[in-house]
């Protein structure tokens, strides 16, 4: 795919007072078949696939968000997370803003992983990153293998928010994004006042 540009730090179009906008990107990262491409297509369209195949390359979708009266655009990327696409790993990571790291309630290895993708997320990002580690699937609570003190212990001592979410049932999808891209948003203003 043609990747775009990583995101323009703020604001895309100054010169308009009222239509100030923002464009950030954000990177959904974590194993195989946590669900990154569903809790994204959850979030962008509404919409749950339950026998999605694995996103081959690189796909984004781009979502709006008012903040303080402002268009805040958020655009979030997945997944360059298989072995055979480490070539584009650098340009996948370029310029984002904000991660989602992701595992499975229900399979404890996605969970083990976190501590890996968190050292690629560091080797590879640029700039301060608004991160959240988000254990989805928590609709599968009859066969959980990783606690939810286990996510937020995890989460505390790295420094990152935590939510538990379903792109199955929704819980708590458009919270987990919303707050990584408000957190962004407070980020960049704080720098730039
Ligand atoms: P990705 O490889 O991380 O992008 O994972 P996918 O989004 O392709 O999802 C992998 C599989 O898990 C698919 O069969 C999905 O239908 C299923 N899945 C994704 N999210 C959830 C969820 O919240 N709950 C349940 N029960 N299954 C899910």
């Amino acid at each position: 795919p043609t990747l775009p540009q990583g995101s323009q730090l703020l604001p895309m179009d100054s010169s308009d007072e009222e239509g100030e906008e923002y464009l950030f990107k954000i990177v959904i990262i974590g194993d195989s078949a946590v669900g990154k491409s569903n809790l994204l297509s959850r979030y962008a369209r509404n919409e749950f696939n339950p026998h999605s195949k694995a996103t081959i390359g690189v796909e984004f979708q781009t979502q709006s968000l008012e903040i303080d009266g402002k268009e805040v655009k958020a655009q979030i990327w997945d997944t360059a997370g298989q072995e055979r696409f480490r070539a584009v790993t650098s340009a996948y990571y370029r310029g984002a803003f904000g991660a989602l790291l992701v595992y499975d309630i229900s399979r404890r290895t996605t969970f083990e992983s976190i501590p890996r993708w968190l050292d690629e997320l560091k080797t590879h990002s640029d700039t301060t990153v608004a991160r959240m580690l988000v254990g989805n699937k928590c609709d599968l609570e009859n066969i959980r293998s990783v606690s939810v003190e286990e996510g937020k212990s995890l989460a505390e001592s790295e420094g990152l928010f935590f939510m538990e979410t379903s792109a199955l049932d929704s819980t708590n999808v458009i919270t987990a994004f919303e707050m990584v891209i408000r957190e962004i948003y407070n980020n960049v203003s704080r720098k730039v006042l």
